[in-house]
């Protein structure tokens, strides 16, 4: 079994990580494998015969497995020491296009950093995870892969009762969070905090030009990410700081789904009570969770006024970035290939109407190009009235459609098919998963056959609680 193992995060000092292999389980099995991934990381593996390496009971050649540790904003309150409580990171491997990557396993046992957690995953987050965190590459938004997904044979304990646990080979620009600059600055360990940010910036943001430019160009990645997550009608969920890359890759997937029917303040973790991560308020958080960064960064700087100065405009900055990157993705969602101020009532006025026409997010903006939006509405009034405006705007563009087709996804990982497709996987079934997976490779190809996926769920369907997804 060979892979090229080189790993640079294990070569930062030791206060950075615990080293800790997985821990073996009982029967390993081998239930998807990422052929596509594997071959653009540049692995050449007989898959067949890894379960043992996916489930955590034997390590590859040249892997040097560690925790991380970080720190982290859990819905707003500051958690000192978090940290890889059921994940170890192999090693990084570098791609044959130049790009280190990260191969880490989540779900592979107890950790330090564990607290009462058991370490485990159950299969449903992991295929869950596997299934949305690749819709997503496919419908081109940065985010962490998913190489493979394995059962161990032991049962785990949930509130679902006992599950089989799953362990998610998890591939990843790097896994350096918001969190992991907070726990070396809650700690006033400026020299670790040093040797984080070199580290950080060499591997992410070389051209970076000090902190500031550096948290510049955080902020970019993370506007424009949260704008395109925004475009989709996906809602993270989680958004603590912990669950924030710096790399400007989606990470983590809980509690995460696809909107259905339009409505700005949808919340999908049942332990969101207060909204805090409701789908229109992802812009505002971000702002937040860069403000933190900012923050972690200060004393990086030799002078600490002048530093918080220069921040607080780059972070007073940054909600200018995410609404210029949501004009331009909600523009070109309508066939405006460079939307502008002018054009925002024009976007507005559409989601108004869909919001109060209950209409479906993904399908209405896909029906735009076919010309049949109107059937989307309760009041299919309420669209004629704004279909005249729109298309007398599209006739100054040059390729609307093509533009919107590019835009507007066909078909979506819906929270009620992933649900079904949990049930079933419980149930030794991965028919579901399997066609998840090949119809949300290409979910901007209109495909036969597959109709029921789009469909959005009837009341019955819906699925009203989604925990941790733990
Ligand atoms: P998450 O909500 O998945 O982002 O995790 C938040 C923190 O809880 C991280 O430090 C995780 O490592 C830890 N954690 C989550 N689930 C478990 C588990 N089953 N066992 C141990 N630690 C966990
Ligand atoms: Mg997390």
């Amino acid at each position: 079994m060979m892979i090229k193992f080189d790993n640079s995060y294990a070569r930062l000092p030791e206060g950075f990580y615990t080293r800790i292999a997985p821990r073996a389980v009982a029967a390993p099995a081998l239930l998807a494998f990422n052929t596509g991934l594997a071959e653009e990381l540049g692995l050449s593996l007989d898959y067949a015969a890894m379960a043992p390496v996916f489930a955590g009971s034997e390590l590859p050649d040249g892997a040097e497995p560690i925790a991380q540790v970080y720190a982290g904003h859990q819905f707003g309150g500051f958690s000192p020491q978090l940290g890889d409580g059921r994940a170890v990171l192999l090693g990084e491997v570098i791609d044959p296009a130049g790009h280190r990557r990260d191969i880490q396993l989540k779900g592979s046992g107890p950790t330090p950093y564990s607290r009462n957690g058991d370490g485990r995953a159950w299969l449903g987050p992991v295929l869950r995870e596997y299934v949305v965190s690749e819709a997503m590459h496919a419908l081109g938004v940065p985010t962490t892969r998913a190489l493979a997904a394995a059962l161990t044979g032991e049962p785990i304990y949930r509130q679902e009762g006992a599950v089989p646990g799953a362990v998610l080979t998890r591939v990843a620009s790097s896994h350096i969070r918001v969190g992991t600059f907070q726990y070396f600055a809650a700690r006033r360990d400026v020299e670790a905090l040093h040797a984080l940010y070199d580290y950080t910036a060499a591997r992410h943001y070389p051209d970076a030009n000090g902190p500031a430019d550096f948290l510049r160009a955080v902020c970019a990645a993370q506007a424009e990410l949260v704008a395109h997550w925004m475009s989709l009608g996906f809602i993270h969920g989680v958004m603590n700081t912990d669950n924030t890359a710096l790399s400007g890759e989606t990470i983590d997937y809980g509690p995460c789904a696809f909107m259905d029917v339009y409505h700005p303040v949808t919340v999908f973790s049942s332990i969101d009570a207060q909204g805090r991560y409701a789908y229109d308020n992802q812009a505002h958080v971000i702002v937040w969770n860069m403000a933190q960064l900012a923050t972690s960064l200060v004393p990086l700087m030799p002078d600490r006024d002048a530093a918080i100065e220069e921040f607080t405009a780059i972070i007073h900055a940054m909600p200018a970035l995410v609404d210029a990157a949501w004009l331009r993705r909600m523009g070109a969602k309508i066939g405006l290939k460079e939307a502008t101020e002018a054009d925002k009532p024009l976007i507005e006025g559409l989601l108004e109407r869909m919001q109060a026409g209950r209409a479906d997010f993904t399908n209405t903006f896909r029906a735009l190009t076919e010309g049949a939006a109107r059937d989307q509405f309760l009041d299919p009034a309420a669209f004629d009235q704004w279909e005249p405006e729109w298309r007398a705007r599209i006739e100054r563009e040059a390729d609307p459609s093509a533009l919107m087709q590019a835009s507007n996804p066909w078909v979506i990982p819906r929270n009620h098919r992933i649900e079904e497709m949990i049930l079933a996987a419980r149930e030794g079934d991965f028919a579901p998963f399997e066609r998840l997976l090949s119809v949300l490779s290409k979910p901007f190809e209109a495909q036969p056959g597959v109709e029921d996926l789009r469909r959005p769920p009837e009341p019955s369907e819906v699925v009203q609680q989604t925990f941790c997804g733990t």
